[in-house]
Order: C-alpha cells, then sequence, then structure tokens
C-alpha cells in the first residue's frame, strides 16, 4: 500500500500508482507465463513486444517523424555525454573523407585511394576543422562540455556561449542572446540541454541560430532533453540526435532513450573503422555506446533492463488514454501548474527570489530562494519544515547550488501545483 504524498523531487520523480501496481503483480507474474518481468529473457518475444510497442507509443506521443530511430540504451544521460562524442566524431570523420576522396582524389573509389594519403589528409583537416559546439546554459551542459573535452581535449571544442559571463554574479540563469552566440563554420555538432534541471533555466523554444534555412540545411543538432522530454512539443525534425534519461519524465532510472536521424545511422553514414579511427588519433566509442550497434541489433544488443521498459510503456499508454491531442495537452497542463507556482512566489517578492532569468524560467524546475531574514539558509530550513509539515516534500535544491527547487514533473498533478502556490502564500504571510 502507499499513501500519496506531494513529491517535487528533481529526478527520479514519481510514477503513477495505477502503473506501480500493474508492475507490482507483472513482476510476480508477467502476462501468465510463470516468470516475472525482471526474469524474462531480453530476447523472448514478450520482451520484443514490449520493446515494440513501447517505441510505437513513444512515437505516436511525441509525434517522432518516420525517419528518426527511438534506440533504447544504458548508461543514463551521462552516458550520452560520452556517446554523442563518440557516435557524431565518427559521421564527422566519415563525411570528411568522402569530401576528401571527391576533391582531392576525383573519381576513385574509398579503395583505389592511397590509404597512407587520405589519412594524412583527414588528419590535416581534423586539426584546422573539426569543432564540437556546446551552449553552457548550466551544470548539465557544463559536463556535457567537459566530458567532450575529456575525450578530444579542448582545441576541438568550442564554447558558443557560457551563461556565467553574462550574469553579473557568474551564475547561471539566463541566456545570451542569439546575435552573440559564436558557432562553428561546419561543426560535427552543436550542443545544448533545453532544460537545465539543476539550475531551473529552460530554452523557450528552438533556437532560431540553429534552425535549418530554407534548403533544409542547418548545423547537427543534440539536445539533452532529460528533465523536459514529453512535456512540450518538440520539432524533433530540427534535431540530429535527442536523448533523455526515462527517470524523470517517462520511467524508472535504467533506460535511456536516443532519437536519432537515420541520417547519422548506416546506409547513410557508417561509422569508420576502429583502424581508421585509431590511426587519425580519435577515441573510439565503446561498444554499448555505439548507436550503430544499438540500431543494428534493435537495442537489444547486450541485457536491456526489460521491466524499465515495460514501466515506461504503461506510463505512455496512460498518457496516451489522457491526453487526446498527446504532447500538446500535456504541454497545456505543464504551463497552467508552472504559470500557477510562479504566479504565488511573484505576489511576494520580499519572501521569494526566482533565480533564473523570467525570459528563461523552466516550466519543470522552478528555482528560488527564500530571504526572509538576513541568513537564506535558515529561512530556507524553515521553509522545507514546515513544507514537510504539509506534505509537500523533495523541494530541497541541488546540494551545488542550494536554495528550493520545486520540480514540476508530468506526474505532478494540477492539485500538487495548487497546494504548493498556497503553501507559498500562507508561508509568506506567517
Ligand atoms: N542531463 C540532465 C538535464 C539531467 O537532469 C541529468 C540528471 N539529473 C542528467 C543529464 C544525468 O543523467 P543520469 O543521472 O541519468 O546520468
Amino acid at each position: 500500500e502507499r499513501y500519496e504524498v506531494r513529491y517535487f523531487g528533481a529526478g527520479p520523480a514519481l510514477l503513477p500508482t495505477e502503473v506501480l501496481e500493474d508492475a507490482a503483480k507483472a513482476l510476480l507474474n508477467y502476462d501468465d507465463t510463470g516468470l516475472g518481468l525482471t526474469e524474462l529473457s531480453h530476447r523472448s518475444e514478450n520482451a520484443w513486444d514490449i520493446l515494440k510497442k513501447t517505441k510505437a507509443d513513444l512515437a505516436a506521443f511525441l509525434d517522432v517523424p518516420s525517419n528518426y530511430e527511438i534506440l533504447f540504451m544504458q548508461g543514463g544521460g551521462s552516458g550520452q555525454f560520452s556517446a554523442v562524442v563518440y557516435n557524431l566524431v565518427g559521421a564527422w570523420v566519415e563525411r570528411k573523407k568522402d569530401e576528401l576522396i571527391e576533391v582531392l582524389f576525383g573519381g576513385k573509389s574509398e579503395e583505389e585511394v592511397d590509404q597512407d594519403e587520405l589519412v594524412a589528409e583527414l588528419k590535416k583537416s581534423i586539426r584546422s576543422e573539426m569543432k564540437l559546439d556546446y551552449l553552457i546554459t548550466g551544470s548539465w551542459s557544463l559536463k556535457a562540455y567537459q566530458e567532450a573535452i575529456r575525450l578530444l581535449g579542448q582545441d576541438h571544442v568550442n564554447v558558443v556561449t557560457d551563461s556565467r559571463a553574462i550574469n553579473t554574479s557568474g551564475k547561471f540563469g539566463k541566456i545570451a542572446d542569439e546575435s552573440d552566440w559564436k558557432l562553428s563554420k561546419n561543426p560535427a555538432f552543436v550542443y545544448y540541454c533545453d532544460n537545465e534541471t539543476v539550475d531551473g533555466v529552460e530554452f523557450p523554444k528552438f533556437p532560431a541560430a540553429l534552425a535549418p534555412n530554407k534548403d533544409g540545411a542547418g548545423p547537427i543538432v543534440v539536445a539533452d532533453m532529460s528533465s523536459n522530454i514529453l512535456s512540450r512539443q518538440v520539432p524533433i525534425e530540427n534535431f540530429g540526435v535527442v536523448f533523455f534519461g526515462a527517470q524523470k519524465n517517462l520511467g524508472p532510472a535504467g533506460i535511456t532513450v536516443v532519437l536519432i536521424n537515420r541520417d547519422l545511422l548506416p546506409p547513410v553514414t557508417p561509422q569508420p573503422s576502429p583502424a581508421l579511427m585509431r590511426a587519425l588519433g580519435l577515441p573510439i566509442a565503446p561498444v554499448v555506446l555505439s548507436y550503430e550497434t544499438a540500431d543494428k541489433n534493435n537495442s537489444l544488443y547486450n541485457t536491456l533492463p526489460i521491466f524499465d521498459v515495460y514501466i515506461a510503456g504503461q506510463v505512455l499508454k496512460r498518457l496516451l488514454l489522457t491526453f487526446p491531442n498527446r504532447v500538446a495537452d500535456q504541454e497545456a497542463l505543464a504551463k497552467q501548474k508552472a504559470d500557477i507556482i510562479y504566479a504565488a512566489l511573484e505576489e511576494h517578492p520580499d519572501i521569494y527570489r526566482i533565480i533564473p532569468d523570467k525570459s528563461v524560467r523552466s516550466r519543470m524546475n522552478i528555482c528560488f530562494r527564500v530571504t526572509m531574514t538576513k541568513d537564506i539558509k535558515d529561512s530556507e530550513m524553515e521553509f522545507l519544515e514546515l513544507a514537510k509539515d504539509r506534505g509537500l516534500i523533495g523541494l530541497k535544491g541541488h546540494r551545488s547550488v542550494g536554495g528550493i527547487r520545486a520540480s514540476n514533473y508530468n506526474s505532478v498533478p494540477l492539485e500538487g501545483a495548487v497546494e504548493l502556490a498556497e503553501f507559498l502564500r500562507f508561508f509568506a504571510k506567517k
């Protein structure tokens, strides 16, 4: 048995009670097989069906175009910080190789070209041209950027914008005007984090500077949507890769979803051979982080936690039943809830200081300070204690930044947002 609580934790997040009740039964005996879900082979027909249905429902709910592949991987959002580098550097090399063969060795096939010469030319191009572009707008994009440097070295990683440089406090909280971004000419990809979970900063919409031109040409854009996926419509066709850990808006921790444009996979873009990558001094993707391998094996190269996929599938099934206009309806509700909470905070500027700039306030992670006394920490401790007395929990900010963070993921019902807003008013008056 569980009793309902108002939980605003930043992730893992609440899952619908009915889904957990069904999952509890399936954990003992799935579909009358006599086996529980965690005991089923990931290669069984049942597992295969769960995977297929979950993919189809995710594509339906989010409107994933048919030229995109849905991959289920492991290693979390953090694993993807590395995976995008390995895989998309490989894709960049492959494109550059084709271009060089065409331009310098006109007409020859790859096999006819002198391999040492090709490697030498590729090395030159890599040294002078290969850049990965990162927008640093909060703690998670900063981590992804640091991982790119760890794998490739600083020379290949370009900072498009760093929000810390435009805030007088040197902290995150604003996104620089697009006209001030410094994009590279032909980057392997441009990376950003759509919603910064720790700092409460969310891109209001897809950045115009990254949009394809009228001929459809534009940079390969990668986005981390770990904390706002399924909460608003996404122009997926503008992205090369979108990834997210399941544990905030989709299901339990343990699976990571990758939406990838098929142009970045074979046969359009095969990964260069490990021998070539080695010769070029570039890192080779561990096989479990290879998109090509995940795709070729229907996400079942190695043991996938099918139980996690099952729960994600049940969450999606419920979402599809609840929202006739799918993610558009969820978007309206997410906005309504966020507006209710921000409105209560704004009524008491003497007590609450919202951290991010209004232009980039997250609908998902609402970050603020409680400033009624000089000692902010004392004020916040009191705030958290009284909130807990009212059954409102999980409100403590990330340990790296402090403060209060109300995470407003999909599983927080409208009543939860209303109760939090009531508490914010009650506390301010008190
Ligand atoms: N990106 C974002 C935006 C996140 O919020 C998180 C986790 N909170 C991560 C990446 C890292 O995810 P994981 O813990 O699954 O590696």
